[in-house]
């Protein structure tokens, strides 16, 4: 595998969707990593706030009092009938099949915040700290990960939970959907591929270039503008 390639597959969720927005951007902070990508204080408290749902869903520590306004939500994903598992780490091979998450023939890798399994359907369960937004294509892929590693599922129920208002946003999978969430996601890591290949990461500006990329004027004409 050559450097480009190792350091393009797995790919994940995020870095698709940070390819899509930026295949420059991209370039910079994941392939070369030239630049680094700051930590903002949005992807701090995120990671702290999964970090004690996690603890209190598994019931390893109870919910810190900072936030008890996640509770009532919380609570109810805990009490849920079905076997538990929290921020699971999955990956997957390019033939779909389950295998480690820093696996040598790992071809998608992912964390689910919450699964719930059942007899015969699985819940997979995302928090989500910020604005809510109507998108469900990460959820997409949820689905498509929890049929390959639960087969036996005849139904996957997906959602996001906003914990700002409680809201829930849901979205029902079969196994009949599986086969087109895959195309449409191996089309995109080809996409992915081709630039690795070519070695093309052409600059998308977009209104994250004036105040929101670090990858300075020297790396993009239009940082800052
Ligand atoms: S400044 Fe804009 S176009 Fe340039 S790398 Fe950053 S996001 Fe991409």
């Amino acid at each position: 595998m050559n450097k480009m390639y190792a350091n393009i597959l797995p790919w994940s969720y995020s870095s698709l969707d940070s390819y899509a927005t930026c295949p420059r951007r991209y370039y910079l902070t994941k392939v070369v990593k030239l630049v680094k990508e700051p930590q903002t204080e949005a992807t701090i408290s995120g990671n702290e706030v999964h970090k004690a749902l996690e603890n209190y869903v598994g019931g390893t520590a109870p919910l810190p009092s900072k936030y008890e306004s996640y509770r009532e939500v919380a609570t109810k994903v805990k009490q849920t009938a079905g076997k538990k598992l929290v921020e699971y780490k999955f990956g997957l091979t390019k033939g779909l099949k389950p295998s480690e998450f820093f696996g040598s023939d790992t071809w998608v890798r992912g964390v689910l915040d919450v699964c719930i399994i059942r007899p015969e359907e699985v819940i997979v369960l995302d928090w989500k700290t910020g604005k809510r937004k109507v998108d469900g294509d990460q959820l997409r892929l949820f689905a498509g990960a929890a049929m390959s590693l639960w087969p036996f599922a005849k139904k996957v129920k997906t959602g996001y939970i906003w914990l700002k208002t409680g809201e829930l946003d849901t979205k029902e999978f079969t196994p009949n959907d599986k086969p087109e969430i895959f195309q449409d996601f191996a089309a995109r890591v080809h996409r992915l591929e081709a630039s690795g290949k070519n070695d093309d990461w052409p600059a998308r500006p977009s209104g994250l270039c004036r105040n929101w990329c670090p990858v300075g004027r020297n790396n993009c004409e239009h940082c800052g503008v």
